[in-house]
């Protein structure tokens, strides 16, 4: 009810008022030179439940590139153009405990694929699976998805994308070394210009709150009654961001919030909190997708504020899966 929207959105802007302060603590990422243009004090919320009646609170219009969220989608994609099994014998599910553009673990050992596809070199793995010969072409079922979801078709964020191509060192490296160890399925360039584009598409904390409610509920959207990934998919979908999500930081992340959850170095965090069976004090949160913006990020590359917002809600209306 529309009395229910009011009383959480004031609780949840308290909260929102509350952790911006604590936004200074952080730092903007700024190995791509754009985004270090990001103002730091931004902190916005968005949270979707499934019946579509959305809480917003601060900072909830400004638009952020997808970053390392996008490898969600590209993995999806992926696993919807040829399926889990040939995925899956392509890329691990475990988690590293190292930086998201790690290359040590590819090395060590006689490593057989990525560790996931939420590390760097699992996500640009994935990327050289989508089907197109041109970037454009592997693009374009990500963008269709997104619009399935979303019910716009979200642009690309050119500046941001130049800027992330002109200071892709790190990545280059992981990308010949894939290419070297024969993990890669097309072009070298044509995969990092795919990569860097899907990094720069453009979305909100709603967007995000959408496609996590979409996830919430294994893939349907519940209100159209439509299945928009397949529930196998948004299953391990689920568990990849439970358990690779969150950078090094996924294994505090689901101790001290509970919820999958998948960020990026713009400052966007997307979290799902899958339905339970519980008393239904609040009907609202079950199934609910939650989209977070706030770019001052902790040392793991997490949104500071962003982070310790969703483990206070968390708690609050007790979302852990566990
Ligand atoms: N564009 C970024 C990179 O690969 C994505 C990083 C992230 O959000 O973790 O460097």
């Amino acid at each position: 009810t529309e009395q229910t929207q009011e009383w959480l959105e004031n609780y949840v802007d308290d909260w929102v008022s509350f952790y911006r302060k604590h936004t200074t603590e952080g730092k903007v990422a700024s190995y791509i030179p754009i985004l270090a243009e990001a103002n730091r004090d931004h902190l916005g919320i968005s949270i979707m439940g499934k019946d579509g009646m959305t809480i917003r609170s601060g900072d909830v219009d400004i638009p952020f590139t997808i970053q390392s969220i996008s490898k969600v989608l590209s993995f999806i994609t992926a696993c919807m153009e040829r399926g889990v099994g040939y995925m899956l014998d392509r890329v691990d599910v475990e988690p590293t405990g190292e930086a998201f553009n790690s290359i040590m673990h590819l090395e060590m050992k006689q490593v057989k694929k990525p560790f996931n596809p939420l590390i760097n070199a699992g996500a640009i793995t994935v990327t050289s699976i989508l089907q197109g010969k041109t970037s454009d072409q592997k693009l374009k079922p990500i963008l269709n998805l997104m619009e399935a979801m979303l019910g716009y078709r979200p642009a690309i964020n050119v500046d941001v994308y130049e800027s992330e191509r002109d200071s892709s060192m790190r990545n280059r490296a992981i990308g010949y070394y894939l290419l070297e160890t024969g993990f890669l399925e097309s072009d070298l360039n044509i995969t990092l210009e795919t990569y860097f584009k899907q990094c720069s598409i453009e979305v909100t904390v709603d967007d995000l709150a959408r496609i996590g409610m979409i996830l919430a509920n294994d893939g349907e959207d519940p209100k159209a009654e439509k299945e928009i990934i397949p529930r196998q998919v948004a299953r391990i979908v689920k568990a990849l961001m439970l358990t690779c999500g969150m950078y090094d930081a996924s294994g505090k992340f689901a101790t001290y919030v509970g919820i999958p959850a998948k960020s990026g170095v713009s400052g966007g965090i997307m979290a799902v909190a899958p339905p339970r069976v519980r008393e239904e004090e609040l009907p609202f949160i079950e199934g609910c997708g939650i989209g977070v913006y706030g770019p001052a990020l902790d040392n793991k590359g997490n949104s500071i504020a962003g982070i310790r917002l969703l483990r206070h809600i968390a708690k609050q209306w007790d979302l852990s899966i566990f």
